[in-house]
């Protein structure tokens, strides 16, 4: 998009502010990214907290919301700064994501006045990181199973249980944690630093090293009576702030495949065997044409579900079908990509085998693929397949 592969001038179907948000966000990528990402996944590390501050200051924190310091942009134009995020590593979209789609968007949605104020302009500037801890040890894919509990003591909250594979959990100030009280499943805002919370950072990942992740332990931890989020009720809840989420994966994906694309076909037009360069062989060129029909067919199906989503109309399952197509397409195509690059597909000097690392985290987190395959087959057969 805005670039060669955009063969079915799907660029011209953008507004001029879309187009300028996108530009602004490659930008801040080019500068601020990719020239040290690799360094990051090396080492599995990213400077989280100065990139949500730079992130910050161009309004991409919580952009699709409104008020409290957030930028009030639309759905699309959010998807186009997935996108280019994504471009630049899986791992600084999910800081992203996580902050403005899980966790700004569950207090903004659910919160009382008193927790907005307290939580969403220190989010939207970057100053205040948050995470979202609805997976457990024992429950990943199907929540409803949690353990994780939230007793009343007098007027006070206690919660006990553990949260697994959380995004941003390392460095967070406030984590959006789902419990199970005698009512059913609650959203509560947690202070990291509140006595009884411990974290322990997963660190031998081998995909999306450049995003911190982490394991939250919940011992005896109280809670004032305000800590819970008023409106989220059951786990209709935390399922809805999913919605949010993948839909920014659904374009978020597409960034990573055009990062490895572009890079394929680079490297493919300048790298010669046989007295030509790759490019010039009917096989290189059929792969590259598949991977950009496919990409283009994300591309418009993205931009189908972002204006839904900006005219309010973008149904649950309706995300399943762009997350479960999209990221299935960009894992492909940045694994035919890798082959393109030979040897040189599997080095850290070139993105490909990074993006495709990433994106095995992507097919997984936000629901898995089975997980949406089931959600759209129950939407065709009216029969539920999950349990
Ligand atoms: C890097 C990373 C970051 C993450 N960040 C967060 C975060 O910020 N917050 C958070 O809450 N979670 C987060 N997650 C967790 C993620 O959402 C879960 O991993 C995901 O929901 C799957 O759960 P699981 O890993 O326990 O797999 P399981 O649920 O154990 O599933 C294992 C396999 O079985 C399949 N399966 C399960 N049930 C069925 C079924 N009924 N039918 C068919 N197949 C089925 C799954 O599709 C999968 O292939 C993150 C995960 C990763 C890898």
């Amino acid at each position: 998009m805005g670039t060669a592969l955009d063969l079915l001038d799907v660029d011209a179907s953008l507004s001029e502010e879309e187009r300028q948000i996108r530009a602004v966000v490659r930008r801040l990528v080019d500068d601020r990214v990719r020239p040290y990402v690799a360094g990051w996944y090396e080492d599995g590390q990213v400077p989280a907290r100065e990139l949500a501050r730079e992130f910050g200051k161009l309004g991409l924190l919580g952009m699709h919301l409104t008020g409290y310091g957030c930028a009030g942009s639309s759905a699309v134009a959010y998807g186009l700064a997935c996108l280019e995020l994504e471009a630049g590593d899986s791992g600084v979209r999910s800081l992203v994501s996580v902050q403005g789609s899980l966790a700004m968007y569950a207090i903004w949605r659910f919160g009382s006045e008193d927790q907005k104020q307290r939580w969403l302009p220190a989010m939207a500037a970057g100053e205040a990181i948050g995470c979202f801890g609805l997976t457990e040890p024992d429950h990943g894919s199907d929540p409803a199973s949690m353990v994780t509990r939230a007793r009343r003591d007098g007027d006070d909250w206690v919660l006990d249980g553990a949260k697994m594979w959380i995004t941003n959990a390392p460095v967070a100030d406030v984590g959006v944690v789902w419990a199970r009280t005698d009512e059913g499943v609650r959203g509560f805002l947690v202070p990291m630093d509140a006595p009884g919370v411990g974290r322990q950072e997963i660190r031998r990942k081998m995909s999306l090293r450049a995003s911190l992740t982490g394991e939250i332990a919940l011992d005896g931890v109280r809670l004032p009576a305000d800590a819970r989020l008023p409106e989220a009720v059951g786990l209709r809840a935390p399922l809805s702030c999913l919605t949010e989420a993948r839909h920014g994966i659904v374009w978020g994906a597409l960034g990573a495949a055009r990062d490895c694309l572009e890079t394929a076909l680079s490297y493919a037009t300048t790298r010669t065997q046989f007295g030509r360069p790759l490019a010039g062989f009917q096989l290189t060129q059929a792969k590259l044409a598949d991977m950009a029909v496919e990409w283009n067919k994300g591309l418009l199906l993205a931009l189908h579900l972002g204006r839904l989503a900006d005219a309010g109309k973008l149904r649950p399952e309706q995300v399943s079908v762009g997350k479960l197509n999209n990221v299935r397409e960009a894992l492909a195509i940045a694994r035919q990509c890798r082959t393109i690059l030979g040897a040189n597909g599997v080095s850290g000097e070139y993105p490909v085998m990074r993006h495709a690392n990433n994106l095995e985290s992507v097919l997984t987190y936000e629901g898995t693929s089975e997980i949406h395959q089931l959600v759209i087959g129950q939407r065709l057969t009216g029969l539920s397949a999950f349990a």
